[in-house]
């Protein structure tokens, strides 16, 4: 497969060059996909040949970075990431600034890696559809790539809107399915039931709760106004991704180790390094040129309608999940819970959560430093 991969790259990148060449000069093309092919290279050594989580991180990096710009001057500290998974996304956002954050995930095995990111104070094994923060308790919070998880989204962006002011985070359309390799081929001919089928079966097994943009938009406006909303790749570039994901056998992030391994030894290197950076760039040119209605990331600044005043925190306040108190040295005053810390996490579970999520310090390299 790997030669089908570089072979594929030939053709890709003329083809799409001609239709940028021959598409309309005078459409201007904005940000983030301006700015996003500065970030490219940053993702090559996780993910060779893999255009689909490169093109998209590259174009979320570039979307986040603006927008914390943005309002950082109306935060100092305070800014806890939800769902932060291993935290090698969170430091591409973070490290070059001189700041530092809470970090949850209820996944202990993913957040034990965030020990060794120097922008996170403390991390945190949660529920991050209902985070144990207090009310205005964090400045500004972040999520990346988990609303998408959640069947019951209204209940989450509820819950997120009575923490804090300022929220930046991101869904998947529908499109995610149905732009996957398979689906967007059966469609393409003329067989939608088939290919809705399977984009179903996709959408399952990738553990992904899809509405449409004009769904998600509506829930996400019930409780935060919004500052900045933008979309990116459009449902026909998911697809040419999906193809460098189908000749990797996978479907999400996470690059095979083995066709990594040989897309990364020292005699292809170069030629990889070449081929990914190239194709990923011309991809979103090109997805800069499409309409925008079929995309299938969506990114949001928000301000929250539950929370008027903007309070200034040094760092965020932690809250009993069970009672919602502000707890103090890890216990709970109202309800006497002490929370354990162990390997430097903190487990701020609720009742219903603590015999599911369980941690043995044996196992915590099960997961590899990069993940995600
Ligand atoms: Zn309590």
């Amino acid at each position: 497969m790997i030669p089908l991969l570089y072979i594929y790259g030939i053709f890709l990148i003329p083809c799409l060059k001609l239709f940028i060449l021959l598409s309309d000069k005078n459409r201007k093309i904005s940000s983030p996909h301006t700015d996003s092919m500065n970030n490219i290279h940053e993702f090559i050594p996780l993910y060779p040949m893999h255009l689909y989580p490169l093109v998209a991180k590259s174009l979320a990096l570039t979307f986040i970075e603006k927008n914390i710009d943005k309002i950082a001057d109306k935060i100092e500290g305070g800014i806890t990431e939800l769902a932060i998974g291993e935290g090698s996304f969170s430091k591409k956002i973070f490290s070059k600034r001189n700041i530092s954050i809470f970090g949850l995930d209820l996944n202990p095995y993913s957040l034990i890696h965030t020990k060794n990111c120097k922008h996170i104070s403390k991390s945190i094994v949660a529920d991050c559809t209902n985070p144990p923060l207090a009310y205005c308790g964090a400045s500004l919070i972040l999520s990346n790539n988990f609303l998408h998880h959640v069947n019951n989204k209204e209940y989450c962006l509820n819950n997120w809107s009575k923490i804090s002011a300022y929220a930046i985070f991101n869904e998947n359309t529908n499109y995610w399915a149905s732009g996957w390799l398979i689906p967007y081929l059966l469609k393409t001919i003329g067989l939608p039931r088939a290919a809705k089928k399977i984009a179903n079966k996709i959408a399952e097994r990738g553990l992904q709760a899809l509405w449409t943009h004009e769904q998600l938009k509506a829930a996400v406006e019930k409780y935060f106004e919004f500052i900045e909303e933008k979309s990116f790749l459009n449902e026909r570039v998911f697809f040419l991704c999906s193809i460098c994901s189908f000749l990797l056998l996978c479907y999400g992030p996470p690059t095979p180790k083995f066709p990594k391994a040989i897309l990364k030894s020292s005699l292809l290197w170069p030629i990889t390094k070449f081929m990914t950076f190239n194709m990923a760039k011309t991809l979103i040119e090109y997805d800069a040129l499409l309409p925008r209605n079929n995309d299938v990331f969506i990114y949001w600044t928000v301000k929250s309608k539950a929370i008027q005043k903007i309070i200034v925190l040094k760092e965020a306040i932690l809250a009993c999940p069970h009672c919602h108190e502000t707890i103090e040295d890890n216990k709970c005053p109202a309800c006497n819970n002490i929370f354990e810390e162990r390997d430097g996490m903190l487990f701020l579970l609720p009742r219903e959560l603590v015999d599911k999520i369980s941690y043995c310090e044996d196992k915590k390299t099960i997961l590899e430093r990069e993940h995600l």
